[in-house]
């Protein structure tokens, strides 16, 4: 038997309690919750932590970072609705597994990590896992990807003091943007949309705690507070 399908059949029924969990915070739509019986998280957090995988809580993957909530991940597909046709960006790939969601839903996913261990690390289970519409750059995600703008969809895992102008310049029209904004420790999900033409910001949840975006749009890379 493949080792994969080994450990897929150790964690079938920590996973099926997972979706469990997410459908108990309201995720009620079933291509979200199936999405998440199709990606087997474990292969994406590193080994010391994979029983902890299906736990709806942010993982420790290394280098000071955590893969996120699953449940909140939800909540972003939820928001985000992606499409078949949509080219998404991702800002802070982080293990990869908020990626391979997307991937699924939409056309493209681009996705900027700064940290490099962490991306090559993600590209790794995502070839394994024979993804083939998923691009990666080791960079400052907090000036987006510019080549590849513009997105119909950026979703951002990490927060920031304000909401980057070279983010929202590369959201097309009809385009849905999702971004912790605020301070440290406490930040507000800002759902951000360009309808004609126009910037509209609105927050969807109160109270978040996600780890910093630093670089040039975001918290500086020192980790100290800017005012
Ligand atoms: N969705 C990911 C979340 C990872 S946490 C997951 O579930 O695994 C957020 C990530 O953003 C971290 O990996 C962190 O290194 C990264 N990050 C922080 N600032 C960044 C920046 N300016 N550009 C790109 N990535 C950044």
């Amino acid at each position: 038997m493949e080792p994969e399908a080994v450990e897929d059949y150790r964690f079938v029924g920590a996973r099926r309690r997972l979706i469990e969990l997410i459908r108990a915070q309201g995720i009620e739509d079933l291509e979200i919750l199936q999405l998440f019986d199709r990606v087997p998280r474990h292969l994406f957090v590193p080994e010391g932590v994979a029983h902890r995988a299906y736990e709806d809580s942010a993982v420790p993957i290394g280098f000071g970072q955590t893969a996120s909530q699953p449940s909140l991940q939800a909540y972003y597909i939820k928001l985000l609705q992606p499409s078949p046709d949509d080219r998404i960006l991702e800002i802070g790939t982080g293990s990869g597994y908020l990626t391979a969601l997307l991937a699924l839903m939409g056309d493209r996913v681009y996705s900027v990590e700064r940290i490099r261990e962490l991306s090559v690390r993600a590209r790794r289970t995502l070839d394994r896992m024979g993804y083939k519409n998923v691009a990666l750059m080791v960079g400052d995600g907090s000036i987006g990807w510019r080549r590849f703008a513009p997105y119909q969809i950026i979703t951002v895992a990490a927060a920031s003091p304000q909401v980057p102008s070279a983010l929202v310049d590369q959201l097309d029209e009809g385009g849905r943007m999702l971004i912790p904004v605020g301070r440290r420790q406490v930040q507000d999900l800002l759902l951000v949309r360009r309808v004609n033409g126009r910037i509209e910001e609105q927050s969807v949840r109160d109270g978040c705690t996600f780890v910093p975006l630093l670089g040039r749009y975001g918290w500086n890379e020192g980790g100290e507070t800017a005012t």
